[in-house]
């Protein structure tokens, strides 16, 4: 096409007939109301029962493409809360149909909906207010357009900023002289202030045409935009130059200009280049109005809008002109300036943007999914929607990098990029003036010893090209997953993951984009130190925590336990997590429970009956009655009074070694010295202590020492004389040292003192706190592993997985002696939440196989740590059963505990990405105990942990 080609801008021809025909067939609208003006196009306004509509009948000139392109931006504006036309659909569901008239080119036929309102330039008065609101709106214009692009807009225009020049010069011959001379010295004027900066103008999308004729006013719905007809990528100053160009058939033109300048940059941050290019662009576009009014009504003689316009275009030109553009351009640099400009940000203004949690405690991730590769894109796609932006946290120890059987600090956990995903596409401004070049991933920013790595984008810019600050330098695509990363100092990237060791020199080298994203992403410190100094200063000492410098536990997941730095370790100390941590059943027992009601026993409620249903039916015949408490102290102090008084005696009867819990009662019949060093000589005189039947370290030896052990005891209650032994209420005893570290009692042993202590009117206490409940693998309690049956069971830990419960299942005989006393009452006990996670926690037993998995898990653990034990002599034995193991350390020449060691390798196995814990009297037995969810693959990491860390140690 040329420039005067008549036919390219010529109007369509079409008969009133044709039009009513079109609009009823192809529309199913009724007849035009009448004609509305256009330069290049037929514009008809149609009554429709739903409204408003325009029909356009495009010019021979327009492609599908144009009108695409169109639609698209209509559709982006109108998300931006801008008042724009609405593309209709026809019949068959098309916003473009294109009609066939005889003897004419095809041609393309749209509706769309009217925009309501008075066309700003009829307003009376016109002033300062209406160009403030043409500057607003352009400057919104352009901000909702920043990235967007589409094919459809990049086609030639006359009216393309750009070509001013040529457009001037190439159809300057339809006007007269001395017009002419006027427009062509001035076009040359403006042209040559022009050329120094329009290299480095910023291009994008634009209306193009943003004048006060082409916006309407409405009191009640605000200002309105239409006519796209000229959407083109082109430099984006282009946008104020038509928008500040239309002041100037107006009287005070230079005010109402200035004021277009003004509110205009309140939007978009204006770049030096465009500073410059904007007063030669005005005065270039009042010439280009002149020459092309006059050349309009050469071809289509008939447009009387055009002839209307043509003398207000002269008058502009004439002002414009005439002005100096040095002092223009001075005038215009103090109004841009004067008004707060955006902040120089990557995300356009605006945005709304959700941050997201993916640290440790992060509730956007459960039950392990954060081990799936695509966790953190899955999250972030959750919260990109509906036109909002996505961001990840910088210096955020990211749960999603975690690795789990992974030595401590080797999983780079901690991000010093932020990742970005939209709904919609998302255009990315220069935050700072600087070189825009491609990389494989997306583009980066170079600016002085700062760069900006955004991966993910589509440039708009060429490579290497200067952009500077507020210039568009690409898209990020709608759903894609972006990156960006800011590097400082010597220009090489680092890794956008970051041991936590090398947390300090890679924030300083990647550090905090908050401030050039125009978003907070900081995610919060952890301060594992200032936590535990907080600690010490109000949780009383007498309550340890593990290690010296522990690492803070924040998050749990079967037999993993994940510190606030995202590293995993396995977990081989929690006995209390039977089932696992974060177990889903019990997790949602707990919940559902809590939001229906939690209260106590004394009302009446299915759950409290069912558990009690259900540890009836675990326990051996006869014992039938359940008591409900919140602790293994709870239950142990109830056992021994369920004893004393179900007897009327006051003597007790336990074995060395044990521990069974921290109240009055319980404390009285524990003698670890483990926990309490005083334990022996502090016994009150109604506990009757027997030798601990150790077959490992004890008086007598070997799983065949049972007898002696036994013979001991016969002599010691003798020695009671008759008197003494007619005060023996019962016996309590641990079915396996517990506390001991997993020692098996001699063979025989618990039966035998049972027999004993019942043929002497007593009563009989297994304390299964540690040890029952499925986690020996070949037995659901303790007491079975000893062929003895008792006659009060203790039991807690296991049967809440962590949360406070216990139990005391008894005789009827037994529990009805006990009602004689008064009634018992534990406020929290068998309360409805404890009920509802000790049932889930029964369910897990069953549905998850624990203690099947207790068996077979625990005997190739057992056989590992027994291999092990053939090349370390620091392993003098390997205790317990299922898993409730215990490896014991010594000296292999003298075989006396080894105290020292077993401390050194608890620290060294949590290097080693394993939490294990010493116990037993000489602390030198490390306890394994861990969930009974433990996976073959866990425990055999475990076992060479334990090896690398017993050859490090030399043992
Ligand atoms: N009995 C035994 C055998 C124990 O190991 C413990 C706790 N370690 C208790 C009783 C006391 O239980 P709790 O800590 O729940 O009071």
């Amino acid at each position: 096409m040329t420039l005067t080609d008549p036919t390219s801008l010529a109007r369509p021809v079409v008969s009133p007939d044709e039009v009513r025909t079109i609009l009823h067939d192809r529309w199913a609208l009724p007849a035009p109301a009448h004609e509305l003006g256009s330069q290049q196009d037929r514009n008809y306004l149609v009554e429709s029962g739903d409204g408003r509509v325009v029909l356009k009948l495009a010019g021979a000139s327009t492609t599908r493409d144009q009108l695409v392109a169109q639609h698209r931006a209509l559709a982006r504006l109108r998300a931006a809360g801008i008042r724009v036309p609405q593309p209709l659909r026809s019949p068959l569901g098309e916003d473009i149909v294109e009609v066939a008239l005889p003897g004419r080119p095809a041609m393309l036929t749209r509706t769309l909906s009217f925009v309501e309102g008075e066309p700003l330039i009829d307003r009376e008065p016109y002033g300062i207010a209406e160009a403030a609101c043409i500057g607003d709106v352009a400057g919104r214009v352009v901000a909702a357009l920043a990235g967007f692009d589409h094919p459809g807009a990049r086609g030639w225009s006359q009216w393309d900023v750009r070509e001013a020049g040529s457009t001037v010069f190439g159809l300057a011959d339809g006007t007269p002289r001395p017009q002419r001379e006027l427009v062509e010295a001035a076009a040359e004027r403006s042209l040559a202030r022009l050329s120094g900066v329009a290299d480095a103008l910023p291009l994008q999308v634009i209306h193009a045409d943003l004048t006060d004729d082409n916006l309407v006013m409405d009191d009640a719905l605000g200002v309105g935009v239409i006519d796209f007809g000229d959407l083109m990528r082109t430099w984006r100053i282009g946008e104020l130059v038509a928008a500040g160009a239309c002041a100037y058939f107006r009287e005070d033109a230079d005010a109402l200009f200035l004021q277009t300048v003004r509110s205009f940059a309140r939007h978009v941050r204006l770049t030096d280049a465009e500073l410059t290019a904007l007063w030669p662009l005005v005065v270039l576009r009042t010439a280009v109005l002149v020459v092309s009014g006059i050349h309009q009504t050469t071809i289509d003689g008939d447009n009387d809008y055009a002839q209307e316009r043509m003398a207000a275009e002269w008058t502009s030109f004439e002002v414009a002109s005439r002005r100096d553009p040095a002092g223009m351009e001075a005038l215009i640099r103090v109004a841009a300036a004067g008004v707060p400009a955006p902040p120089a940000t990557l995300l356009p203004p605006d945005l709304t943007c959700a941050v997201v949690d993916l640290s440790v405690t992060t509730e956007e991730l459960s039950e392990g999914d954060w081990l799936d590769p695509g966790a953190a894109e899955r999250v972030l796609r959750r919260h990109a929607v509906a036109g909002s932006v996505a961001l990840t946290r910088w210096g955020e120890y990211r749960l999603t990098r975690t690795r789990p059987l992974a030595a401590r600090g080797q999983a780079a956990t901690l991000a010093v990029g932020v990742d970005v995903m939209s709904s919609t596409d998302l255009p990315l401004l220069a935050p700072f003036d600087g070189v825009l070049s491609r990389t494989p991933e997306g583009v980066v920013l170079t600016g002085g010893t700062r760069r900006l790595w955004i991966d993910g984008v589509v440039a708009d810019a060429v490579d290497e090209e200067r952009i500077s600050t507020g210039s568009p330098l690409g898209v990020l695509p709608a759903d894609a997953l972006g990156r960006v990363q800011l590097s400082q100092g010597d220009g090489l990237r680092s890794a956008p993951f970051a041991l936590p060791g090398d947390a300090e020199e890679a924030t300083a080298s990647s550090p905090d984009p908050s401030d050039l994203l125009g978003v907070d992403v900081r995610a919060p410190d952890v301060g594992v130190e200032p936590l535990l100094r907080r600690r010490s200063a109000v949780f009383a000492d007498a309550q340890e925590h593990y290690y010296a410098h522990p690492p803070q536990i924040e998050r749990g997941w079967r037999e993993y336990l994940i510190d606030v730095h995202a590293q995993t370790y396995v977990d081989v100390v929690n006995n209390v997590t039977l089932a696992g941590h974060a177990h889903p059943g019990i997790v949602r027992a707990a919940a559902r429970q809590w939001g229906l009601l939690n209260t106590n026993s004394r009302f009446h409620y299915e759950a409290v009956t069912e558990l009690s249903e259900r540890l009836a039916a675990l326990a051996p015949e006869g014992l039938d009655r359940v008591f409900l408490v919140n602790s293994g102290s709870e239950a142990v102090d109830l056992a021994l009074r369920l004893a004393m008084t179900a007897t009327g005696r006051d003597r007790i009867v336990a074995a060395r070694e044990a521990y069974h819990g921290w109240t009055i009662g319980a404390d009285a019949v524990s003698t670890s010295i483990g926990d309490n060093p005083r334990a022996l000589a502090t016994r009150p005189s109604w506990v009757e202590l027997l030798d601990a039947p150790n077959p490992v370290r004890g008086t007598h030896r070997g799983a065949d020492s049972g007898p002696r052990y036994l013979a001991d005891v016969d002599e010691q209650l003798v020695a009671l004389g008759g008197a003494g032994r007619d005060r023996i209420a019962g016996v309590i005893l641990e079915p396996i040292f517990g506390n001991g570290g997993g020692v098996l009692l001699p063979d025989g042993y618990v039966a035998g003192v049972y027999e004993r202590i019942r043929a002497l009117g007593g009563v009989c206490i297994s304390d299964e706190v540690q040890v029952g409940y499925g986690r020996l693998g070949h037995h659901f309690w303790g007491f079975q592993q000893q062929g003895a049956v008792p006659d009060i069971i203790a039991v807690a830990k296991a049967m809440g997985n962590g949360q406070p419960l216990g139990a005391v299942i008894t005789t009827t005989a037994i529990a009805e002696a006990f009602e004689q006393e008064g009634s018992f009452f534990s406020s929290a006990g068998g309360s409805p939440v404890s009920s509802r996670v000790g049932i889930a926690v029964l369910d897990a037993i069953e549905d998850d196989d624990l203690q099947g998995n207790a068996r077979r898990v625990g005997e190739a653990f057992a056989g590992a740590l027994c291999t092990l034990a053939e090349t370390h002599p620091a392993i003098g034995a390997v205790h317990g059963m299922g898993l409730y193991l215990g490896l014991e350390l010594v000296d292999p020449v003298t075989q006396a505990p080894a105290t020292a060691l077993a401390h050194s390798l608890c620290d060294a196995l949590l290097e080693e990405g394993c939490i294990v814990q010493p116990t037993g009297d000489h602390k030198n037995v490390l306890k394994i105990k861990p969930p009974l969810c433990i996976t073959l693959e866990a425990t055999a990491f475990v076992a060479s942990a334990l090896d690398r860390a017993l050859t490090a140690a030399g043992s």
